[in-house]
């Protein structure tokens, strides 16, 4: 073990990404004492769709970065299209939301975004170090006290009262506390690659519900400059058991009839590169003796639309809610952090339900075909999805089964 370091944090940050550095950013506001420990050096990659809405921009909103994020490169989001196996797409316009707040996202690179939060949340920190890290939890008497890691000053120890892992899939916190698990039904694989001249790029981001990645779909983000973000991406289960090559997969959909036109002048600017999706499809406890887990480290993305940035940042701003509190009642054993776990369902739960019997109803062909189809014809059903993407549709509603039957066949 390297030197034991001096101050003792309110909270350690492990990682810097929309969780970790959204924690530093309310942590600041809430006169925390924080340190931020991010294993990359800024700015760094991550491989995304690179779309920011709903949630996102909520967020962002209320840290007062909107106008900033405005001015980042990237694209302005307006509609969502939606295209079925049978290739019959429908469009659904932001503008159909009541909330004048969701009529905009964005669709900028993450290495352009987290570049940027994560100065924001430096600035926010009382102390920052990149290209540190963590390889382990401090623990004593079953309570997690800090960190170990490695860094430039070589091996180090920091010492906090409570540890956040927003350290991603692969977190070391989660894998050190015991709560990492493999779970291919609750996990998504997915391929991104950057293209020049896509054909027909418009302020919409695209979701095909191809046959090549069903239960999942084939996505086409616009960005600046005539770049487009385009991936595709299925659950690891279905993707195991019949054994697809996602890479053969997207260059069948993108050579495939209805693609291939706007394809035919474009130009790839990098191999296919893929990650993987932790859903929050599944219950899982996000926090221990000392520790909370926010972000992918929680495995809370969006089992539908993918989307997890928006959840990351939220899971954030919960977090450290949750440590204020303890922080007040002088007490960071699991009892007293369990709030956390409650927040995060009772803010995200229902929808996550929701999204997950979407992506199950996903697997069924006929139905795909049907829903999209029938919003292609109806725009109450349009109104129904953009209602449900800008979070306006009490979630009881959305639970109800007979909602959705009174929706489609009425
Ligand atoms: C192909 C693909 C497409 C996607 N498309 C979208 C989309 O369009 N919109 C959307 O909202 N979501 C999308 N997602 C999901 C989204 O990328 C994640 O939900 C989001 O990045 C989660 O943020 P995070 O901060 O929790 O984790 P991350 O963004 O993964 O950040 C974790 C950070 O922790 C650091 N770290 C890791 N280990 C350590 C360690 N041991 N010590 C110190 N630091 C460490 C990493 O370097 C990283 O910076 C997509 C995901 C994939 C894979």
């Amino acid at each position: 073990m390297g030197d034991l370091t001096d101050p003792i944090y309110d909270l350690i940050i492990v990682g810097g990404g929309p969780a970790g550095a959204t924690a530093a950013l309310y942590a600041g506001r809430q006169g925390l004492k924080t340190l931020l420990l991010e294993k990359a050096q800024f700015p760094r990659d991550k491989i995304c769709g690179d779309a920011l809405s709903g949630k996102a921009v909520t967020v962002l909103r209320d840290l007062g970065l909107l106008e900033k994020v405005r001015g980042l490169p990237g694209a302005f989001i307006r509609s969502v299209t939606f295209g079925s196996p049978d290739h019959t797409e429908t469009n659904i316009p932001f503008s159909r939301s009541s909330r004048q707040d969701f009529l905009t996202g964005f669709v900028i690179r993450r290495q352009v975004f987290d570049h940027f939060l994560f100065e924001e949340a430096r600035q926010a920190a009382d102390a920052c170090v990149e290209g540190f890290t963590v390889r382990d939890l401090l623990v004593e008497g079953g309570q997690v006290v800090g960190v170990q890691g490695v860094g430039g000053d070589g091996e180090v120890t920091y010492r906090g009262r409570i540890v956040l892992g927003a350290d991603g899939f692969n977190s070391i916190v989660a894998r050190k506390a015991g709560l990492y698990r493999h779970e291919p039904g609750h996990w998504v694989v997915a391929l991104r690659c950057y293209y020049q001249n896509v054909g027909r790029l418009t302020d919409q981001i695209e979701l095909h519900f191809v046959d090549e990645a069903l239960p999942g779909y084939f996505w086409i983000f616009p960005l600046e400059d005539g770049c487009a973000n385009v991936g595709i991406g299925m659950r690891h289960d279905y993707l195991k058991r019949r054994g697809v090559d996602l890479k053969g997969a997207l260059q069948a959909v993108i050579q495939s009839p209805h693609f291939r036109d706007r394809f035919a002048g474009a130009k790839a600017l990098e191999e296919p590169v893929g990650w993987n999706l932790p859903l929050g499809s599944k219950r899982r406890k996000l926090c221990g003796d000392g520790f909370l887990l926010l972000g992918d480290a929680a495995g809370l993305i969006d089992p539908f639309t993918g989307e997890g940035i928006g959840n990351a940042m939220y899971s954030a701003r919960l977090a450290v809610e949750t440590a204020c509190e303890a922080g007040a009642a002088g007490d960071f054993s699991e009892a007293a952090l369990a709030g956390y776990d409650r927040r995060v369902w009772e803010t995200l739960g229902d929808e996550l339900k929701v999204s997950f019997r979407m992506q199950q109803l996903g697997r069924l062909r006929f139905l795909l075909n049907f829903v999209i189809r029938k919003a292609a014809q109806k725009q109450a059903i349009g109104d129904v999805i953009c209602g449900m993407m800008a979070d306006e549709i009490p979630k009881k509603k959305l639970m109800n089964p007979f909602f959705y039957l009174k929706l489609l066949f009425a």
